[in-house]
């Protein structure tokens, strides 16, 4: 679950992770796109404090 806003409702949603459209990554920050529970497109944007420099592709557990 996450927290974003809803700028159709004006209001903060609880959505879950199924509600996700998309996700990117651009330097230092994350971007989640989704798809409201009211059908209304969103997306919120959390940015890293501190992170200027994108972390170097770490390796992923298969
Ligand atoms: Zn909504």
């Amino acid at each position: 679950m996450f927290r974003a806003v809803c700028a159709a409702e004006g209001a903060e949603v609880l959505l879950t992770t199924r509600r996700i459209t998309a996700i990117h990554r651009p330097p230092g920050a994350v971007v989640v796109e989704f798809r409201c529970w009211c059908g209304h497109p969103g997306r919120t944007v959390d940015r890293m404090p501190g992170a200027e420099v994108p972390p170097v592709s770490l390796p992923r557990s298969a």
